[in-house]
């Protein structure tokens, strides 16, 4: 099938969905692509209390949905699936979305970033199994249970603190002395009676792969060189993200760690492609950030398609 447009969004987190919102008051039916993490990160989280506007906190994903809702109200159009390959070479650009061809006279990049994972061959073999990078999804499995946390972020705290509901104790792994977490979340962390801290350490294996379950982390200590053997029933990782950009190839420029180069905040070096949200912001990352960058990419749109005179 094909399908024409005069705007595809690509992504439905925080950045995504605001741009739906603006380019569907615009008049503008944006067919917004909803991959395989729909609702973005802040659907896999829990309290935010940190967007303006909700005195209490909102729900995550409370916050995903309604964005959602305000957005197909105006006339945005769903769609799951994945782009497996993009053609940014030529006006209008084409998208292949499994056996469908989209083709759109201007694209928003709102695809985000996922979890990233240490790489041990043990990690992978055992997600699912006692290995996760979403405390919300999986931390129920492990009620009355001892956890390990990796990461020295907010989002390693942030994991910690909603797994203190379930297990029985929970250990911050860290790779160095000092954290990235802001002050208030780890000294939230730091407070918790369930939650202690080990820092200096990296993770070699996660044991028991042949079991198909975790029951202990290999540790190494980087100062000393010494290496223990930590019991857990799960790891979970809080160790940063990766923007999902890999599908552009060279079409588009890149930093070294993958994040989508732009200029005056969304422009791509294509004409027409606007970027936004996790997927070029290596800086703030914030969910306000990313949907005020989502307004900027859609009003850039209109401006696009104003200009070509349409
Ligand atoms: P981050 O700030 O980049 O922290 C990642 C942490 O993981 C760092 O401590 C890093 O260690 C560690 N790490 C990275 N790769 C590792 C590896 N291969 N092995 C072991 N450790 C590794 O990422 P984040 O915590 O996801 O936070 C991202 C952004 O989202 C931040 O701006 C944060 O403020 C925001 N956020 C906010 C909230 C909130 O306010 N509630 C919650 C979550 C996230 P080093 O420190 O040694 O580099």
């Amino acid at each position: 099938m094909k399908d024409a447009r005069k705007t595809v969004i690509l992504g439905t987190g925080c950045a995504g969905l605001t741009a739906a919102i603006y380019a569907a008051r615009a008049n503008l039916q944006p067919l917004v692509i909803e991959g395989h993490e729909p609702g973005g990160q802040l659907s896999l989280t829990t309290l935010v209390e940190n967007f303006p506007g909700f005195p209490d906190g909102v729900q995550g994903p409370e916050l995903i949905d309604n964005m959602r809702k305000q957005a197909a109200r105006f006339g945005a159009e769903f769609r799951m699936g994945h782009v497996s390959h993009a053609d940014l070479s030529h006006n209008p650009f084409t998208l292949r979305l499994g056996a469908d061809e989209i083709r759109s006279e201007t694209l928003i990049i709102a695809s985000g970033a996922s979890a990233r994972w240490l790489g041990l061959p043990s990690e992978q073999a055992l997600i699912g199994h006692g290995v996760s990078s979403c405390a919300t999804c999986d931390g129920f499995f492990f009620s009355g249970k001892e956890i390990a946390v990796i990461g020295g972020g907010d989002s390693a705290m942030e994991e910690a603190l909603f797994l203190t509901r379930f297990a029985t104790k929970v250990t911050i792994l860290h790779r160095r002395e000092q954290f990235r977490a802001s002050k208030i979340m780890l000294e939230r962390a730091q407070n918790h009676p369930k939650i202690q801290m080990m820092t200096n350490v990296v993770v070699e294996d996660v044991m028991d792969v042949e079991k198909k379950e975790v029951t202990a982390l290999k540790l190494r200590h980087v100062m000393t060189d010494d290496t223990t053997i930590f019991p857990t029933s799960a790891m979970f990782l809080g160790i940063g993200h990766v923007p999902n950009a890999a599908m552009f190839g060279d079409q588009l420029d890149r930093d070294p760690d993958g994040y989508l180069r732009t200029r005056d905040y969304v422009f791509t070096k294509v004409p027409g492609v606007f970027a936004c949200g996790d997927v070029q912001d290596r800086r703030y990352r914030q969910a306000i950030t990313a949907a005020g960058s989502g307004c900027m990419a859609a009003l850039e749109v209109e401006k696009f398609l104003e200009e070509r005179g349409e």
